[in-house]
């Protein structure tokens, strides 16, 4: 920024300086030139007096004798005095004994000295005898020409007029280097300095001290100045700082320090536009826990957020095969596979974060074990942009969680209607028990000790308007979802008992109903008294109703389910562990239940025989039900061989389609009958 010299401060005081100087040089000299005007008058007098005394006496002389000649002597002597343009000698009253004249002098500036001065003055002096009576003899008189004295006055005011204004004009340049030394040069350099910082780091670049203005206000301005950059540069700094980690808290997850969703999308947008451009594959791996929210409760919420650390820290471990991972949010996960050939690639590492789960997490002096689904969507088979395949992955794994868990899945056009489909599902849900489209179905449960039915499972069934029937496995879930289970189970309750006690009065009196409970009733504070309601309503003897209850809705809220539970066997039923195999449990929760049954789930009894590992673990099972006193079923027994094995390793009963489907009351009622009639013919 370059000053203009006319705007300079140090040519303003110039300006400024120099005028008054003027004026005041002007005034001084003036008044110096009136008390010259005053000075010359007097000069003028004094030199007229100083002549008239010189020629007094010869005059007096001249006069006293009369001597003409000797009075025109005197004149002649008084014209040498070039100022002297008339004298006289004589009486007043009588012709003059002398007299002379010359004309006035002329020089150009006479009419202004004529003006302060007079063009002439007359002095006269009176001529008077020595003697004692000091007699009056005449006059001597002289007019002096003001000329000379003008001429002398001019010259003398020219000069003070000139030195004047010549004075003020020295000082005036002394004043103004003075300024511009001590003040415009300094605030020059200082201005110089500041053009050189860097707003961004205003501290950088300090202002230099300048000599000899270390003290002044100059030296103070200057650090002061630097104090205020320095301050504001750490300011500055303090503000980025704060900017930089609000950045980071809207980019990253706060617990697991991995991009949150919003930065994953920015990520996955940039991967998307690279794979288009080089038509290449990227798989979008969205990964679920399963029951973390069960994990939560069984442990605490800070286990559960230090299993997500960890979890994060596996999911790390994979990230040079990644070009993204993030946390979606709660216990959800993302991994961005880019450039790949073949979907396998994508299941492949799908298959290795599960197993990579396999080992349990060391937390709290206790192994955690976790499990996961994931939905897979590949680009560009299932969408083109990032939120649809976002979208898809995370459709895909709810959906493949709601039909088993610790599996991954691809995402497949069908998803997407099913998902609308299951959203329709809904809804007719709803009405489905207003409507009359639900009935109960029951399975025999067989004792092995004689092959006699000792109970029945009361499975829901639903006859869907449109779409026919609607297996259990779909419609429960959803149920869960809209609470809808609450009223659906009642339902169920009412009907079993009801069924039961006309079972009990047809003569088939030892029968025992199981009924499924869904994890949400288990937690519903009504449950002992609903089913307490039901017992005396229809007044069914102790142990007659077995309630079925899963391993995985025991450990959601273990005190609450324990509390339930143990008012429900106060009620007179049994409770039953269900798909017993497939969830956490561990043998010190087991033991600290009020259980009656466990039951085996029906997916390692079907691989019986043919798998090892699920015939060790049924013969493990069934002795952990020994050894703790419980009731031992198997589920889905299909074939005699699962029948013989499970037997033979000392189960107590079976269920399954090798005895019979589940069938209607009606049919139900013709297999006891019929059952009871082979009994009667072996015995
Ligand atoms: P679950 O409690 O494990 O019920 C046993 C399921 O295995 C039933 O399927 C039954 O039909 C089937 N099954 C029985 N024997 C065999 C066999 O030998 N082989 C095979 N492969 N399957 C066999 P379903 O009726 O489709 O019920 C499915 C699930 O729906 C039930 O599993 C249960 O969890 C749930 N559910 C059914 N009814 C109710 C209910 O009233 N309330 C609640 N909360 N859940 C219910
Ligand atoms: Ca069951
Ligand atoms: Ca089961």
């Amino acid at each position: 920024m370059k000053l203009e010299l006319k705007h300079s401060l140090s040519v303003k005081l110039l300006r400024v300086v120099l005028l008054s100087a003027l004026i005041v040089g002007v005034v001084l000299s003036c008044a110096q030139i009136v008390f010259d005007i005053h000075k010359t008058r007097q000069a003028v007098a004094n030199d007229a007096n100083r002549v008239l005394d010189m020629f007094r006496d010869p005059s007096t002389q001249a006069v006293y004798s009369l001597d003409r000649e000797m009075g025109m002597q005197v004149i002649e002597g008084l014209f040498q005095n070039d100022a002297v343009r008339m004298a006289s000698i004589g009486h007043p009253n009588e012709t003059m004994l002398a007299e002379k004249s010359r004309p006035l002098q002329q020089f150009p500036l006479r009419w202004m000295t004529d003006l302060i001065l007079g063009q002439e003055r007359t002095f006269t002096t009176q001529l008077v005898g020595k003697g004692q009576y000091s007699e009056y003899y005449g006059d001597l008189s002289i007019t002096l020409d003001t000329a000379t004295y003008g001429e002398d006055f001019i010259a003398s005011s020219v000069i003070i007029f000139i030195s004047g204004v010549l004075r003020a004009l020295a000082l005036a340049l002394v004043l103004y280097l003075i300024y511009h030394w001590l003040l415009t040069k300094p605030l020059s350099k200082i201005i110089e300095h500041l053009t050189q910082i860097n707003p961004d780091r205003p501290s950088q670049h300090q202002i230099p001290l300048l000599k000899g203005h270390e003290k002044n206000e100059l030296g103070v301005w200057v650090n002061t100045a630097n104090q205020l950059l320095a301050s504001i540069d750490r300011n500055t700094h303090l503000r980025h700082e704060a900017e930089n980690s609000l950045l980071r808290m809207a980019q990253y997850d706060f617990l697991t320090g991995l991009p949150n969703r919003q930065q994953f999308q920015e990520q996955l947008d940039k991967i998307l536009v690279d794979a288009g451009r080089l038509q290449r594959r990227v798989a979008v791996l969205c990964v679920g826990l399963d029951d973390f929210k069960g994990i939560n409760e069984q442990f605490s919420y800070q286990t559960g957020d230090q299993l997500l650390l960890a979890l994060a820290d596996r999911l790390r471990g994979y990230s040079g095969r990644l070009g993204a991972l993030a946390r979606l949010g709660g216990d959800q996960f993302a991994l961005v596979q880019a450039d790949i050939e073949q979907p396998y690639e994508a299941a492949e590492l799908a298959q290795n974060v599960l197993d990579g789960l396999e080992a349990p997490f060391g937390l709290d002096l206790e192994d955690i074990r976790l499990r996961a689904t994931i939905g897979i969507t590949l680009f560009p088979e299932d969408g083109d942009s990032t939120e649809k395949l976002l979208q898809k992955a995370e459709q895909t794994m709810t959906l493949a969680k709601s039909r088993s868990r610790n599996r991954y899945q691809f995402y497949i056009a069908s998803v997407d209607s099913e998902m609308r489909r299951r959203r329709e599902l809904e809804k007719d849900l709803r009405e489905a028990l207003a409507k009359n489209q639900l009935h109960l179905v029951y399975q025999p449960q067989i004792s092995y000790r004689d092959h006699s039915v000792v109970g029945v499972e009361a499975l829901l069934r639903w006859t869907h308007p449109e779409h026919g029937m609607v297996p259990p496995d779909q419609f429960i879930p959803l149920a869960e979802q809209n609470g809808t289970i609450i009223a659906l189970g009642e339902w169920v309750l009412d009907q079993s008992c009801k069924q039961l006690r006309e079972w009990h009065d047809l003569g088939f009196s030892n029968l025992r109903m199981a009924v499924n409970l869904s994890t949400v009733q288990l937690h519903h504070n009504e449950l002992p008294r609903v089913v307490n309601n039901f017992l005396q309503m229809y007044r069914l003897p102790p142990r007659s109703l077995e309630l079925e209850v899963t391993e995985t809705g025991l450990m959601e809220d273990i005190s609450t389910a324990a509390q339930h539970l143990l008012s429900l066997r106060r009620s007179g039923a049994l409770i039953a562990i269900d798909d017993f195999g497939t969830g956490y449990s561990s043998l010190s929760y087991l033991k600290s239940l009020p259980l009656d049954k466990i039951k085996i789930d029906k997916s390692f009894v079907q691989d019986l025989v043919q798998d090892d590992d699920d015939t060790t673990i049924v013969r493990a099972i069934i002795q952990l039900g020994k050894s703790l006193g419980m009731q031992v079923i198997a589920e889905g027994v299909e074939t005699s061989a699962q029948e013989a094995y499970v037997i033979s390793e000392g189960c107590h009963e079976g269920q399954g389609y090798l005895y019979s489907k589940p069938l209607p009351a009606r049919e139900l009622l013709a297999f006891l009958k019929q059952a009871d009639r082979l009994k009667s013919l072996t015995m």
